[in-house]
């Protein structure tokens, strides 16, 4: 007989979240903290979504979405889950760029950006001032008004280095391009401007292991290989949802599912206002990624001291070709044994943006070949930076759009949600239909670790509130019965 992966689950919670996202795991702790009744489903065995990792065979651990995060993640740490895990952030000092326009290597922070800026791209002192001061004043409750690229146009015109220089990896960290709203630029590209690019000592695997833990403690009712069909509404008002054909009944659902998805298929569109529905179907979902995995063999290491490689072949920056199946750019991700302290392991992890489209039309037999053919291109390109790599490294494995659709449902794959205009929409759920709510990438500036995180933070505290308000009602009724 099947596992019935929802035995002894109640019949009734305060907030249902749908998906273990950080978002979602983040929202599900806080609620729960907060006194709430809390039930996460999650469809995968693991949880995480992007934020997850696998080990294989030979003692290998790869991560998927460990490349990078700005420092605010330590504040996010240290007072929505631990001090333990706070402490454990650490920073990447060796981030390096490589291309026909230039080799820098940076700490990634104002102070050595101003200073590459200023004596190898050869800007004034007072326009990079400028330029930083503009981008850290922008934050998410301001009107669009310019896009990325009038932004460098007004600041750096002409310079295809600079922009290259300062938008490649926020291209990778987000998937913003040049047309994109400037805020999505300002806001990411501030946030590790502040300090630097840093990381998690202990791997993603130690880090949800720590999440799940925490979650436990304060009883959230964690279940996975729970898939959640669908969300009841009645009367504007959310009832509760069906999980692996069974129904629950609940106050709120928090849903850390695309938000497109928790529309059109979760709730279904006909419970919405027709103009909120129009909105929602002009969302265009942002694009996805590749990976290759190379796991280093027991005993061996590699010389390379770098943490972060932008690395392109591209003659400048160019969104079409950073997204083409023809790779030019990746961003090479180098795991040193301080990752993981006692293990003297190593990987690396090669990430690109792609399209879905460019995936999903093949046959198995093709599928295989281009998975293959990107592994091989991916080792070519790296030998011209650790020239031993094939004979290093023992296991080597491929990601497309299509796995991460597989593993995170999200359509196409998409690695950071939705574009800007999605941020609206999710934000607009409640007001549509009584205790909904989304929260997980969307609108670019809510992905990425930290984006995620604090998102979940923001929607659940809207959560709480509503769930105090209902409470407070009920009362009333008792009370004057
Ligand atoms: C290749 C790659 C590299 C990245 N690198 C970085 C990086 O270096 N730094 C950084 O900050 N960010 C990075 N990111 C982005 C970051 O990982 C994500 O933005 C973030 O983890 C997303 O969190 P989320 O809350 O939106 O949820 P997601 O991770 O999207 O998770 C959603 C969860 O919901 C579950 N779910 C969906 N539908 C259902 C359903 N119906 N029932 C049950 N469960 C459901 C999914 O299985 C999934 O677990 C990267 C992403 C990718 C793909």
């Amino acid at each position: 007989m099947a596992r019935d992966w929802l035995k002894g689950a109640k019949q009734n919670y305060d907030t249902i979240v749908i998906g273990s996202g950080l978002g979602g795991m983040t929202s599900a702790n806080l609620l729960a903290k907060l006194g709430h009744n809390v039930l996460l489903a999650e469809h995968h065995y693991n949880l995480g979504g992007m934020a997850t990792w696998f080990k294989r065979k030979g003692g290998h651990v790869l991560d998927i979405s460990l490349h990078g995060f700005p420092i605010g993640m330590i504040k996010t740490f240290r007072k929505y889950w631990s001090k333990d895990m706070a402490d454990r952030v650490i920073q990447l000092k060796n981030i390096r760029f490589d291309n026909p326009q230039f080799s820098v290597n940076t700490t990634f922070d104002r102070v050595d950006f101003t200073d590459l800026l200023e004596n190898h791209f050869g800007i004034m002192k007072e326009v990079i001032d400028e330029f930083f001061n503009t981008v850290r004043e922008m934050n998410f409750y301001d009107e669009i008004k310019i896009s990325t690229r009038d932004l460098f146009e007004r600041f750096f015109p002409g310079r295809k280095d600079v922009w290259r220089f300062l938008m490649e990896p926020i291209t990778y960290a987000n998937g913003s391009t040049l047309d994109d709203p400037a805020l999505t630029y300002g806001i990411v590209f501030s946030n590790f401007m502040s300090k630097g690019v840093f990381t998690y000592q202990g791997g993603t695997d130690q880090l949800i292991k720590e999440m799940k833990h925490e979650m436990e403690s304060n009883g959230v009712d964690i279940r996975t290989h729970c898939l959640v069909e669908k969300i009841y509404v009645e009367d504007g008002k959310v009832k509760g949802v069906r999980i692996n054909g069974r129904d629950i009944e609940c106050k709120t659902v928090l849903s850390n599912a695309n938000i497109t998805t928790t529309i059109q298929h979760l709730v279904g569109e006909e419970h919405f206002k027709p103009e909120f529905v129009d909105e929602a179907q002009k969302v265009r979902l942002n694009t996805s990624s590749c990976q290759v995995y190379m796991g280093i063999k027991r005993g061996e290491k590699i010389d390379y001291d770098g943490d972060l490689l932008f690395s392109s072949v591209a003659d400048e920056y160019d969104t079409d070709k950073i997204l083409a199946k023809d790779v030019t750019s990746r961003t090479f991700s180098f795991y040193h044994p301080f990752i993981r302290p006692g293990g003297n392991r190593y990987s690396i992890v090669s990430s690109t943006n792609a399209r879905y489209e460019d995936w999903s039309n093949l046959s198995e037999s093709e599928y295989l070949r281009e998975k293959e053919d990107l592994i091989q291109t991916t080792l070519d390109a790296l030998e011209k930076y650790v020239p031993d790599i094939r004979k290093v490294a023992d296991y080597f494995e491929a990601a497309t759009p299509a796995t991460f659709k597989r593993y995170t449902l999200h359509p196409k794959g998409t690695s950071f949600g939705t574009k800007f205009e999605g941020l609206k929409v999710s934000r607009e759920l409640p007001n549509q239909i009584q205790g909904l709510f989304h929260t997980g990438s969307v609108g670019i500036i809510m992905s990425g670790w930290l984006g995620a995180a604090n998102y979940g933070v923001i929607v659940s505290n809207e959560v709480d509130k509503l769930l105090r308000s209902l409470n407070t009602e009920a009362s009333m009724v008792v009370t004057s019965a």
